[in-house]
C-alpha cells in the first residue's frame, strides 16, 4: 500500500480499471488533510535545500526577508510589466529589480487590501480567518480574528528574527489587532489607507465633512487614526505626528522610507536576521504628489507621480541593503496588494486585464511579483508559474528554518512552500491552482492556464467595479477561459473548445469541500 502511494506521489499518475497507470491532468497531491495540494518536485526541493544550507554555512546567520508591498498598484504600472513611461510613469528601479531577479507573471493577490494583507501573514484565505473585506469606519468586529491565528512574524520572531512592519496596516487598529500585538516586534506607520486619512483634510474633495465641524466630530469618534504610530511588542504605543494637511499626506511615504532605511542600517549591523514588511501608502487613492516628485512622472498626474515616487523608494531601500552588505543574504519580494482601483480614475493604475480591484477577474487579483536575491535567484528569470501571495508565508518559514509542524492541525493552510520554485534556476511552480473568493462567495478557480468562474462581478457603469457592481451567478455552464489564448477573459472556450472544464470545476469544488472539516470564521464583517 505504501509503495502504491509513493508511485502516485512521484509520478503523478492514477491507475485505471485495468490496472494501467495513466497520467493525471491534476499533478498536485494532498500531503496532509489541512494543507493545500501541491505538485511534488522533490529534486528541485533538494537543490534549494542544499543552496540554503551552503549560504547558512557561509553567513552563519539565517537570511533576511524584505517584502515591498505597494497599495493598489496595477499589474500594468511597472515598466517591466508593459507600463512605465508608456503608461506615464517610468519605473527604472522596479524594472532593474526584475532584470536582476525573477519576474513572475502569474502572481495572485486577494481582490482588496485587508484580505491580502492578512492572508500573506497567516498563509490562510480571508474566508478562513474572517478578514474578508477592508475594515472601515463604523465596523463592529465581534471577534478578534487574530486571537487564534499564528502569524508569520510571530513564528519568525520565535525563530530569532527581528520583525518590523513599516507603513500601512489596515488589518485592525484596536488593541489585540495591531501589528505589534499579532507578532511584529515593531510597527511604524499609519493604520488605514490614504483616503481614510486625507478625507479629514481635503476640503476640495470632502467639503461635506471637512467644512462641517459637527459631522467631523462624529467621524472622529468612529474614524481610523490619522497619526503616525510607533508600536512595540508588549503594547507600548506612541502617536507621533498627525496628518494635518494634504501636504503632510503627500510626504507620508518619504517618512516611511526614511524609517525603513534607518532600521536596515541598524539591523544589518546586528546579530539577528530581520523580516521587514514595508507597506507603501501610495498609490491608493487619494494620491497627492510629494513636492519633490510633483510633475516628475511623464504624465504629471498625481497617481503617476506616486508610481514614480514609489519606484524611487524601492531604489533607496535596495541601495541601503547593498550599502549594508546584506543583499546576498536577503530575499526581497516586490508586489501590490490588489489590482488598480478603477473607481477612482484617473487616480488609478493600469491593468491589461478585465476588471479591477474589488473583482475576481484577472484585473482585480493578478499583480506584479518580483523576487530578488543576489547570488541565490538567477538574474533575468521570468516564469508564468502560478504564485499566490500566500505562498510568501511558506517561503518565509522555509528560509527561516521554521517547521510546518509548528502550525496547528485544526486549521487549514492555503499557502504552498515555493522556495524551490524561486531559488532553483529552472525551478517550476508547485502550485496547481489558485482560488478566488469575494467575501464569503467562492467565485472562480485558475488551474494551469485555465480559469473557471461560477459567479462573476459585473460593473454597472464603466470602471465602477466597487461602487456600482453586482454579483451574478453564471447560467447553465460555468464561464471557462483559456488565459493563454485570452488573457482578458472575454472569449469563453466553454465545453465546445476544451475538454478540461469539468476537471477545473472539480478542483474548485474540491477546494470548497475543505470547509466541511475546517469551517470559516465569522468576525462580524
Ligand atoms: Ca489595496
Amino acid at each position: 500500500m505504501y509503495r502504491y502511494l509513493i508511485v502516485l506521489v512521484t509520478l503523478c499518475v492514477s491507475v485505471n480499471g485495468w490496472g494501467q497507470e495513466v497520467p493525471k491532468f491534476d499533478l498536485s497531491v494532498r500531503f496532509a488533510d489541512n494543507f493545500e495540494t501541491a505538485i511534488p518536485r522533490p529534486e528541485q526541493d533538494k537543490i534549494a535545500e542544499e543552496k540554503l544550507a551552503a549560504l547558512q554555512k557561509k553567513k552563519g546567520k539565517r537570511p533576511n526577508i524584505v517584502w515591498l508591498v505597494v497599495d493598489d498598484m496595477g499589474f500594468g504600472d511597472p515598466g517591466t510589466y508593459g507600463g512605465g513611461a508608456l503608461a506615464g510613469a517610468s519605473t527604472p528601479n522596479i524594472d532593474k529589480l526584475a532584470a536582476k531577479g525573477m519576474k513572475l507573471t502569474s502572481t495572485y493577490s486577494q481582490q482588496t487590501c485587508t484580505p491580502t494583507r492578512s492572508a500573506i501573514l497567516t498563509g490562510r484565505l480571508p474566508v478562513r480567518t474572517g478578514l474578508i473585506r477592508p475594515i472601515l469606519a463604523g465596523d463592529k468586529i465581534t471577534v478578534n480574528p487574530w486571537a487564534d491565528e499564528i502569524s508569520l512574524p510571530k513564528l519568525l520572531s520565535e525563530a530569532g528574527y527581528f520583525t518590523l512592519l513599516t507603513g500601512k496596516w489596515h488589518v485592525g487598529e484596536s488593541i489585540g489587532m495591531r501589528p505589534h500585538d499579532i507578532g511584529f516586534d515593531e510597527y511604524y506607520g499609519y493604520y488605514p489607507a490614504q483616503k481614510e486619512i486625507s478625507q479629514r483634510v481635503d476640503s476640495r474633495r470632502f467639503p461635506g465633512l471637512v467644512l462641517n465641524p459637527k459631522r467631523m466630530a462624529a467621524f472622529e469618534a468612529v474614524g481610523p487614526t490619522d497619526y503616525l504610530t510607533h508600536g512595540f511588542k508588549g503594547g507600548k504605543t506612541e502617536e507621533l505626528k498627525q496628518i494635518k494637511s494634504i501636504e503632510d499626506m503627500s510626504k507620508a511615504d518619504q517618512v516611511l522610507t526614511n524609517f525603513t532605511v534607518q532600521r536596515i542600517k541598524e539591523l544589518a549591523a546586528g546579530e539577528k536576521p530581520f523580516f521587514i514588511e514595508h507597506c507603501f501608502m501610495k498609490v491608493h487613492s487619494d494620491n497627492f504628489a510629494h513636492p519633490d516628485y510633483a510633475g516628475k512622472s511623464e504624465a504629471k498626474y498625481p497617481y503617476k507621480d506616486g508610481v514614480h515616487e514609489v519606484d524611487a523608494h524601492v531604489g533607496a531601500i535596495l541601495k541601503t541593503l547593498d550599502d549594508a552588505g546584506v543583499l546576498d543574504n536577503t530575499l526581497v519580494f516586490f508586489t501590490s496588494d490588489n489590482g488598480p482601483q478603477m473607481d477612482g480614475w484617473p487616480d488609478a493604475g493600469y491593468t491589461p486585464f478585465r476588471g479591477a480591484k474589488g473583482t475576481t477577474w484577472e484585473g482585480g487579483v493578478r499583480v506584479p511579483g518580483i523576487a530578488y536575491w543576489e547570488g541565490m535567484i538567477a538574474p533575468g528569470r521570468t516564469s508564468d508559474g502560478l504564485f499566490d501571495l500566500m505562498d510568501l508565508f511558506g517561503v518565509g518559514l522555509n528560509i527561516a528554518g521554521v517547521s510546518t509542524d509548528k502550525l496547528p492541525t485544526d486549521k487549514y493552510y492555503d499557502f504552498i512552500d515555493q522556495t524551490s520554485f524561486l531559488l532553483v534556476e529552472d525551478g517550476r511552480s508547485k502550485r496547481e491552482a489558485v482560488y478566488f473568493w469575494w467575501g464569503k462567495e467562492l467565485m472562480a478557480c485558475r488551474m494551469k492556464e485555465y480559469k473557471v468562474h461560477t459567479k462573476v462581478i459585473m460593473p454597472q457603469a464603466p470602471h465602477m467595479h466597487i461602487d456600482l457592481s453586482t454579483v451574478h451567478d453564471v447560467g447553465l455552464a460555468p464561464w471557462f477561459f483559456n488565459l493563454y489564448l485570452d488573457p482578458k477573459e472575454e472569449m469563453t472556450v466553454g465545453h465546445r473548445l476544451d475538454p478540461w472544464m469539468a476537471t477545473v470545476l472539480g478542483k474548485l469544488k474540491e477546494h470548497g469541500a475543505t470547509f466541511k472539516n475546517y469551517p470559516p470564521k465569522n468576525i462580524g464583517l
